[in-house]
């Protein structure tokens, strides 16, 4: 591999391998933000703002339901002897209908009897689990308590009551009066806030049991029985089922999770909001794709850049090592392109020419008038040759003051004839520098190149020719 290629491959690694380390980087510190957040922030606000619409749900049927217990209507008819049936009936009917409510009742503590508008349903005993909630209300030391029935685990049918103990003014337990409602729109509540599934929100009650639960994304979205379902949560039960407010991180299928509890007195349940971090969630992916891209297009960029930069420089520096800075002709490293340029496809049968030729007598010019008046005979020596031959591409400074011109398609008949023509407008011609005249001649060598000789053989050839002109007085043209 070549310096540029190597550079090249280096500059790229360092790019990309920096875009990458950057934008890995980034990814790992937004994933953190983010779920540092969720955390923080956005798990324990749904859980407040879900629990405040439950109060607030479930604020309407409290009053109701307070009502109704101070209602002096149901204390007088008890204190009557719960005379004329049809006359709380009636009653819980008309609660029932004005509210919406999907029932109402009130159970006597007297005779314990479950009126309901409909009659009187039953009469509740110690002996059916089914009334234990009756007793639960008559025992509790609160005004009142909401329960779920929970017999029938079919969401349509599902009723909260709300159960409020009635007590007259004498301070006597009367029984419990309250209505039902719709257990749908809390589950509803649950699923609104499951808004993207970012969260599977669900009730546990104290025993860990899961009463309600959101349509969940986890767990093939089957709905979950207990706590312990969630695989790494077990470990936490007690934790999260007997502190009013916490957050608690996880390990969820091999996912960071986090579940926030928080203690809803009014149904005795924990309201718990679980959210599972995302690797490839989108606020984080969105940014790190587009961190890539960035990345990679200004890598590219600048690989461009660099690739070009550095292919101009190279070039100027192949000209300038190829070419004399004196007189812009090539020089003699640059006579081997030429020649390989020249004779690539090397046609043997090509005629080719070469006039070697030297100024006379150049050191005493030098020493005359100084070397800078030396390098413009130089220069005009060179722009003579140009005047004749019309270009100059084929011409190359052998030496100080030493030239090689070739001349393809020409024999030495036609070269001879060319340096003839340089020689004499050499010697008619007149340097000026610094106000002085010079004249100075030249001697040249012509042979023409065979087919079976080297370079070498045939440089060796041409440079006898020249010696012989040198040797023969100088100022003339000899072939070899
Ligand atoms: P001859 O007729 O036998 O060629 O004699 P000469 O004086 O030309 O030959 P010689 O090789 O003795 O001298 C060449 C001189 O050219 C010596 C050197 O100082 C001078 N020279 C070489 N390169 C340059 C150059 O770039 N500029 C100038 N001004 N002089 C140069
Ligand atoms: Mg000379
Ligand atoms: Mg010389």
């Amino acid at each position: 591999m070549n310096t540029k290629n190597r550079a090249l491959t280096l500059v790229s690694i360092f790019l990309l391998v920096g875009f990458i380390a950057v934008s890995t980087l980034s990814y790992w510190s937004a994933r953190h933000t983010l779920s540092e957040q969720i955390v923080s922030e956005v798990v324990p606000l749904t859980g407040i703002s879900i629990y405040s619409k439950i109060k607030e749900k479930l604020m309407a049927p409290i009053h109701i339901s307070s009502l109704m217990a101070q209602d002096t209507f149901v204390h007088d008819w008890v204190h009557n002897g719960e005379q004329e049936a049809s006359k709380m009936q009636r009653y819980l009917a008309e609660i029932q209908q004005r509210n919406n409510a999907i029932t109402s009742f009130f159970v006597s503590e007297k005779t314990r009897n479950y009126y309901h508008p409909n009659g009187v349903l039953k009469q509740v005993s110690e002996h059916d689990a089914q009334d234990n909630w009756y007793f639960s209300v008559t025992e509790s030391t609160q005004d009142y308590i909401v329960n779920i029935d929970l017999d029938t685990r079919d969401l349509q049918s599902l009723t909260v009551f709300i159960n409020y103990k009635v007590i007259d003014s004498d301070g006597l337990y009367l029984g419990a009066i309250g209505i039902g409602l719709s257990v749908t729109s809390v589950k509803q509540l649950l699923d609104d806030n499951n808004l993207h599934q970012q969260f599977f929100i669900f009730f546990a009650d104290e025993q860990g049991q899961v009463m309600l639960q959101s349509n969940n994304y986890l767990f093939d979205k089957q709905p979950i029985k207990t706590l312990e379902d969630i695989t790494g949560l077990a470990a936490y039960k007690s934790q999260l089922l007997s502190s009013e407010n916490s957050t608690t991180r996880f390990n969820f299928a091999n996912q960071s999770a986090h579940v926030n509890s928080r203690y809803v007195p009014e149904l005795g349940w924990s309201l718990m909001i679980l959210h599972t971090d995302k690797p490839w969630d989108k606020r984080i992916i969105q940014p790190l794709l587009l961190n890539l891209s960035i990345g990679l297009l200004i890598s590219i960029l600048v690989i461009a850049v660099v690739f070009y930069t550095m292919r101009r420089y190279q070039k100027e520096l192949e000209r300038m090592a190829i070419t004399d800075k004196l007189t812009g002709v090539a020089n003699r490293h640059g006579f081997e392109h030429l020649v390989n340029r020249l004779f690539s496809h090397k046609n043997k049968k090509c005629t080719c020419s070469v006039i070697l030729f030297d100024l006379d007598n150049f050191k005493q010019i030098n020493d005359t008038y100084t070397h800078l008046a030396g390098d413009k005979v130089i220069c005009d020596a060179v722009a003579i040759v140009q005047g004749i031959y019309g270009k100059l591409n084929t011409l190359v400074r052998w030496g100080g003051e030493e030239f090689l011109l070739i001349l393809p398609n020409q024999d030495a008949h036609a070269a001879a004839a060319i340096a003839e023509k340089i020689r004499q407008t050499i010697e008619q011609n007149v340097s000026l520098f610094d106000k002085q005249s010079i004249r100075f001649t030249a001697s040249f060598g012509v042979s023409q190149w065979q087919y079976h000789e080297n370079v070498d053989q045939f440089l060796l050839r041409l440079d006898k020719a020249l010696y012989s002109a040198k040797q023969q007085g100088k100022n003339q043209v000899c072939v070899e």
